[in-house]
């Protein structure tokens, strides 16, 4: 189940709120719809009680102050429960069930066999110590207000009145960790030491806890946080011990593609897309080269160009990319470009999407910030509120430099690239779709090459559909921008299967992809502490343009853009491969 509580972490499964009938689709009583309905509604809530820190993350609202001790008859009974559901599972008949159960049917099969594999075989719990942390969903219990404060802190009190329990488990479980996921799990523990200071004992005196509550409350506190540094020192010691044998953190070639067929769910193999992925670098140079000798004259009058190509290339780039906005007029900026998109989208009738739907751009929350320039908000499972947001970091708050870089690599090209991304007709506008189609399996196991693939997708479509004019200088953005996804592919897949060093990833990064040291550097960082996900951009989106043009050759003259948008986002955040069946007919 790591990988889903990854993708909620992340908060990327868009999701649909809970606020429809269970099982009120209209199915005949006793029709095998209805039976499976039924089915899937106690198996979700079954599910979280099984997983009870990841049904904190996705706001479920039950069994928050249960704390499944990580220890081997908690493994084991992880796997016997997807081994039950399994069976189950198999005791339906697939060809009687409509479409949209359909794809639950098989999302639900791949999440139990992936369940049995990441337990049995891939055994994260034995080498990746940062698997092990409690400081985020205590987080959650203590901040989310779900409940009033008092309550939440009973919660809190009885899920870590075993912390030190959980610890102990912790350490027993690590056979042979990496090195790089034992320092993860150093410094993300030492952080959540924070979860249990002044913010905790502010929240205790503002609540209406009795004395004896409380009491109890911080001296459990206490000891959670002399759990988590002992758990911290035991992985200090072994990162200190010279003749420590630390496993390696490459995964090898086998591992690789069975994580990719379980996370992704694509035909495609991991070796396939590489591949893709390493022609599309190609492609996009020389793509590159010519737009950057048809600009050469307007930008760089009276110069010679350089010999070297991509040094040309890097140095328009360069020149275009001082056309920004300022960090005062950033959000407004992003704000007018929301409307545009959203009115582009419907002169060019695209969607059928309803533009009043609230979509609000706002600065992004502080706990949030510091990572990336923008990113999306999406109503989780059990929301009820239903707003999306589109956060922008407040640039004026930060050093004037950093801001100058951020601001440059997110020009007024790239940045209208990341609102198509992150907003319109992106993540924002997918999550509206998935919350549309109001299944809770796909919302609480949404599929990340899904989700990520369809912004990617939308950003060439929309280029091509006329957005920006055609404007070299857009295209070229575009394509640099694109060399991110396709040069995440060949850093992950290259350094987990081809034995890639660093020097390889960095000199690739820097030179053929045109990106920034700080921005290499938690690059390769990323890539040498998770596996797969870094593809799952490109895989994605690289599945939806095969899918568009089956779909197109299947309807002929029928075919319109928008009825394809329409019926591929009608089904939810479903692995791409399930949705094209479907929409091609099995
Ligand atoms: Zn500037
Ligand atoms: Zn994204």
């Amino acid at each position: 189940m790591k990988y889903a509580i990854f993708v909620l972490v992340l908060g990327i499964a868009c999701a649909c709120r809970n606020d429809q009938p269970a099982t009120g689709n209209g199915d005949q009583p006793g029709s095998a719809d209805s039976l499976f309905s039924a089915f899937e509604n106690s198996f979700i809530d079954a599910y979280w009680k099984q997983n009870p820190s990841a049904a904190i993350y996705a706001g479920y609202g039950k069994y928050y102050d249960i704390l499944k001790i990580p220890d081997a008859a908690s493994v084991k009974s992880d796997v016997d429960f997807a081994k039950h559901y399994l069976d189950s599972l198999h005791g339906f008949n697939y060809a009687s069930l409509s479409a949209n159960n359909k794809i639950d049917y098989r999302i639900l099969e791949n999440q139990f066999n992936g369940t049995i594999w990441y337990s049995d075989t891939f055994k994260q719990q034995e080498w990746d110590p940062s698997v092990y942390n409690i400081g985020g969903e205590c987080y959650e219990i203590i901040n989310n207000s779900y409940a009033p404060l008092t309550e939440r802190l009973r919660t809190l009190s009885s899920h870590i009145a075993h912390s030190d329990a959980y610890y102990a488990a912790a350490i027993n479980m690590i056979k042979q960790p990496t090195r790089e996921h034992a320092d993860l799990a150093v410094k993300q523990n030492k952080g959540s030491l924070e979860v249990f200071g002044s913010m905790l004992q502010d929240s205790v005196k503002a609540s209406s806890l009795t004395e004896v509550e409380k009491d109890t409350l911080l001296q459990r506190a206490a000891r959670t946080k002399q759990a988590i540094s002992t758990y911290a020192d035991a992985l200090e010691k072994m990162l200190a011990d010279k003749n420590f044998a630390f496993r390696n953190f490459r995964i090898g070639d086998s591992l690789f593609n069975q994580k990719f067929k379980y996370d992704i769910v694509t035909d495609y193999s991991a070796k396939d897309i590489f591949d893709k992925a390493v022609a599309s670098k190609q492609y996009y140079h020389a793509q590159m080269f010519t737009i950057t000798k048809e600009l050469w004259p307007k930008y760089f009058e009276g110069a010679a160009m350089p010999a070297d190509t991509l040094q040309a290339i890097k140095m328009m780039i360069d020149k275009i990319a001082l056309n920004h906005a300022s960090p005062e007029h950033l959000v407004d900026t992003i704000n007018k470009q929301v409307n545009d998109l959203k009115r582009f989208i419907i002169e060019k009738d695209l969607f059928a999407y309803d533009t009043t739907t609230p979509l609000k751009v706002r600065i992004m929350p502080a706990f949030m910030s510091g990572a990336t320039l923008a990113s999306a908000s999406l109503t989780g499972p059990y929301d009820k509120q239903g707003v999306a947001y589109y956060n922008i970091s407040d640039l004026t708050k930060i050093p004037k430099a950093e801001a100058e870089s951020d601001l440059r690599e997110h020009n007024n090209y790239t940045l209208q690239i990341l609102s198509i991304h992150e907003a319109m007709p992106g993540h924002d506008l997918q999550g509206w779709y998935s919350n549309k189609s109001r299944s809770m399996v796909k919302a609480v196991f949404g599929n990340g090459a899904m989700i990520e693939g369809w912004a990617v997708y939308t950003q060439r479509m929309m280029l091509d559909n006329g957005w920006a004019n055609n404007a070299p200088e857009m295209w070229l953005m575009f394509y640099k921008w694109s060399l991110r996804e396709c040069c995440n592919v060949i850093t992950d897949y290259g350094i987990q299967c081809l034995n890639y060093s660093k020097e390889d990833v960095v000199k690739m990064l820097k030179y053929e992809a045109f990106q920034e040291d700080a921005q290499i550097a938690e690059k390769y960082h990323r890539a040498t502490i998770s596996q797969v996900q870094l593809c799952s951009y490109f895989t994605g989106a690289t599945e939806i343009n095969a899918l568009r043009e089956a779909y197109h050759k299947k309807k002929g003259d029928a075919y319109s853009l928008k009825d394809f948008h329409e019926k591929f986002l009608s089904y939810g955040s479903a692995p791409v491969k399930y949705i094209g069946a479907l929409m091609l007919g099995e």
